[in-house]
């Protein structure tokens, strides 16, 4: 739908990166790297999320020991998040990892930097020059005048010539900010300077939502105009949240392969049968690891919920204390109230499996669809047309405008 940038590949182990790859998602573990279990516990629940490569922090000894152990017990690649010392750069790369990140405003003698940059050069390493706008050299804040989108570009072109001294080329770059009409406005500006892939973030988010809305704003509007090979979400929360969030939206962009359900619910409206708010949370929980590629939709009344939502896949409309299932909008079966998360979930594996057609000729839908029939007359007949009383609001605010 829209053009992406031009950037050279890197591999990070064995995912690509760049160059007309697939967009990854990246998040990072918020455990001690020592904590060799509880580490790749999240390391799996994160690629059960989407995630295609997770970082790890290597600011001590005991982490780089620690990498040694989950590396090769990963299932996706390991990046190290390297802090102030180049050694654990060295330590890390011993440890096995698929590749570095190194804030330039933390390691900053060129001689270190070149040694980092050697030595993954010849292992074959990548390294993210990550500029961050909240540890910048502050030699680069006096030189433009403060914290600037032309200082983080600054930052990370300095960087890059060392790299080009010792003729190391696998790199990407990121320039994170908080504030996001700065990261944007650094990302465009690197865009245009270099062609190396460019991972994108809008740094210390926040929880969500706020942290999530602060991040898409950023995200996407660059992946809008075709920058940007690899995300990540920086919220203040389980990093499962991150990476969920990550793929997400290269879904709904359609820069990714739908993996997971697509949850749609009704807003809800004065026809409601049910609390559509705590059904779909409830739907999207039960979902939430399961890889179904479907969209599934939870509406709060027989009268109008199939068809609202006759492109969906599966659905569950309610009506008079049951749920009636819909297939592609058709009804295929009744259900009592407390097992519509139960039964969306038994159809939805059943459809992903075997096919909608499957799906609709497994039951007898006659029978759906006269039990759908006669809750929907029941509702009309007791709510009428207009559920949400408009047409009696109409007149009083008519009474009221006109007195
Ligand atoms: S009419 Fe039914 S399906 Fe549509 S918003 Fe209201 S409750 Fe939901």
């Amino acid at each position: 739908m829209f053009e992406r940038r031009h950037t050279r590949q890197i591999t990070v182990g064995k995912v690509p990166v760049g160059g007309g790859a697939p967009i990854s998602v990246q998040s990072m573990t918020t455990t001690k790297t020592a904590d060799v279990e509880g580490t790749l516990q999240q390391i799996y629940a994160l690629a059960a999320a989407g995630c295609d490569i997770v970082r790890c922090t290597c600011n001590e000894q005991e982490a780089a020991e620690g990498l040694a152990q989950i590396v090769p017990r990963s299932p996706i690649p390991i990046i190290a998040d390297i802090h102030h010392q180049y050694r654990m750069a060295l330590a890390a790369m011993e440890a096995g990892v698929h590749g570095l990140r190194l804030n330039p405003g933390n390691i900053r003698k060129p001689e270190h930097i070149k040694a980092v940059a050697s030595e993954a050069r010849d292992r074959g390493l990548p390294i993210r020059i990550g500029v961050n706008g909240g540890s910048l050299d502050p030699s680069l804040y006096e030189k433009h005048g403060g914290l600037t989108a032309q200082a983080m570009v600054e930052s990370a072109l300095q960087e890059m010539n060392y790299f080009h001294e010792v003729d190391f080329t696998q790199m990407k770059i990121s320039v994170k900010a908080s504030s996001v009409p700065l990261m944007v406005e650094a990302y465009r500006l690197l865009a245009d300077t270099v062609d190396v892939p460019l991972h994108l973030g809008v740094t210390e988010a926040g929880p969500p939502p706020a942290g999530l809305v602060k991040s898409t704003a950023g995200i996407a509007t660059l992946l809008l105009e075709g920058i940007g090979d690899t995300i990540r979400y920086s919220l203040t929360a389980d990093p499962v949240e991150e990476a969920r969030a990550g793929r997400q939206l290269l879904e709904a962009l359609g820069l990714r392969e739908r993996k997971n359900v697509d949850l749609i619910a009704c807003p809800s409206c004065g026809r409601a049968e049910i609390d559509v708010i705590d059904v779909a949370n409830r739907a999207q929980a039960a979902f939430a690891d399961r890889k179904l590629p479907l969209q599934i939709a939870v509406m709060g009344c027989v009268v109008n919920g199939p068809g609202e939502a006759r492109e969906a896949d599966l659905g569950i409309a309610a009506g008079n204390k049951r749920g009636h299932l819909f297939v592609k909008g058709r009804n295929v079966a009744v259900v009592p109230e407390d097992e519509m998360v139960d039964a969306l979930v038994e159809w939805a594996e059943f459809i992903n499996e075997h096919g909608v057609d499957a799906a609709i000729a497994r039951v007898d839908t006659a029978l759906a669809e006269r039990e759908a029939a006669r809750d929907r007359s029941q509702l009309l007949n007791e709510k009428g047309d207009d559920a949400n009383h408009a047409g009696e609001k109409i007149i009083e605010i008519r009474k009221t405008v006109g007195s």
